[in-house]
């Protein structure tokens, strides 16, 4: 059993009862299945077999250690963002090397952090980046190996707030600008100008815009190498799209044989940083019913998750699949329901008007594909507990982080002596 499905009336985690760890643990709290991780790993990495490819885990999607270090186990390099995500990354037991260092703005003292761990590759997003790493790593007596990130003005077809190919999107160096910026990258010191870097978005569900994109890389490949630049490596991003609703998902062999098309000919090692595509399908929210109300003609559930801990349905207008935990009855009645958080925010909503079977206080619920951009979006907002995280193998499960405590949270503020208290 691999998947989150209903036996005997009741949904399990590959064989553990969710009912089981909600007992265990309270509610919510995210449920990742180790099962299907490696599932999604396997068929990714084996979809590339013959291109001389490897694939950097898109920590941002879920840092959770046990993740990283799942991926780690199998082969996976780590795509970071952060000094965090790189520290947790090589806390997990990634080495430097197989690290690539994402992100529009690196600052010098993570820069350093990154050289000093042995980073493998830094994808370079501005000339002003790239003069700071110049200065950072002679410093240092080091030498940075870098791709340049190409913004290829490429619209993704995706939501606004995840599309990052467009021209006037922050991210990358203008398609026109790079060969420039490859120059200036051959005469600096500390720096080794090795490829290209494109990633024009997140949850793409149709591979046009991947091709377009890549077929202006490809080009840019053998403009530059006709002026005598080394070209060897291409990392060609994250952004597969996982089914949230009803989405049509573009196979990964067909995703692939772009990939082969474009680019086999050209001799480049390539990266592919997946994050969504590893994990959200991956984990769920599980979270109880903790209010019924009705008011202006709505019926509300109030359940004990909120935007804090998922916020994708307030950021993104995002649909998540919610099941009850107890099988409902095939072809049962089904009435229009509204799920709302607790947070005191009028977006703190993850259904509105859902059909769904009748519901009483103390119901579960979960929210489906919800492990990637779930837990590591997550805040205190409210002074609420960050939810715990568990991973399931099998029949065996573990609180890979715990609840936050009240504790940690409070006793983080410091009062000055100065504010009279009495
Ligand atoms: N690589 C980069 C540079 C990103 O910005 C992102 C996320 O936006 C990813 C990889 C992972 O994308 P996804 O989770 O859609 O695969």
């Amino acid at each position: 059993m691999t998947d989150f499905s209903y036996r005997g009336g009741k949904l399990f985690a590959e064989d553990v009862p969710i009912t089981e760890i909600s007992s265990f643990i309270g509610t919510p709290f995210y449920c990742y299945s180790a099962s299907i991780l490696e599932d999604n790993y396997r068929r990714f990495a084996s979809a590339f077999q013959g291109l001389n490819a490897e694939i950097c885990y898109a920590v941002k999607a879920n840092s959770n250690q046990a993740v990283i270090s799942l991926f780690a186990g199998m082969g996976a390099g780590a795509d970071v963002v952060s000094e965090g995500e790189l520290r947790r990354s090589v806390a997990a037991g990634i080495s430097g090397e197989k690290i690539v260092f994402s992100g529009v703005g690196k600052s010098a003292t993570e820069l350093a952090v990154a050289l000093e761990y042995g980073c493998g590759q830094f994808n370079v997003e501005s000339e002003s980046e790239l003069n700071l790493l110049s200065e950072v790593a002679s410093d240092m007596g080091k030498t940075a190996t870098i791709v340049f990130r190409v913004n290829p003005d490429v619209d993704a077809d995706t939501h606004h707030k995840i599309s990052t190919g467009r021209a006037g999107d922050k991210f990358g160096i203008q398609f026109e600008r790079v060969a420039e910026a490859y120059d200036r990258a051959r005469i600096l010191d500390g720096i080794d100008p090795r490829g290209l870097a494109v990633h024009i978005g997140s949850q793409l569900t149709r591979l046009d815009p991947f091709r377009g994109a890549f077929e202006k890389i490809a080009g840019l490949v053998r403009e530059l190498r006709a002026k005598g630049h080394v070209i060897e490596r291409l990392d060609l991003g994250g952004g597969l799209g996982i089914v949230y609703r009803d989405e049509i998902l573009p196979n990964l062999s067909d995703y692939a044989d772009i990939v082969r098309n474009v680019f086999g000919q050209m001799g480049l090692k390539i990266t592919f940083e997946p994050g969504r595509r590893l994990t959200g399908e991956a984990g769920i929210l599980v979270t109880e019913v903790l209010h019924m109300k009705e008011s202006g003609g709505r019926r509300f559930a109030i359940v004990d998750a909120a935007m804090n801990d998922l916020i994708r349905p307030t950021l993104y207008d995002a649909w998540h699949e919610i099941e009850p935990v107890v099988e409902p009855e095939n072809g049962g009645p089904v009435s229009p329901l509204d799920i709302v958080g607790p947070v005191c925010e009028t977006g703190d909503v993850f259904a509105v008007q859902r059909q769904m079977p009748e519901t009483r206080v103390g119901d579960l619920f979960v929210l489906r594909s919800a492990g990637a951009y779930g837990a590591v979006m997550s805040s205190t907002y409210n002074s609420r507990q960050l939810v715990p995280e568990v991973m399931v193998k099998g029949d065996l499960y573990t609180v890979i982080r715990p609840r936050s405590d009240f504790d940690t949270l409070i006793g983080m503020d410091i009062v000055p002596d100065w504010i009279a208290t009495e």
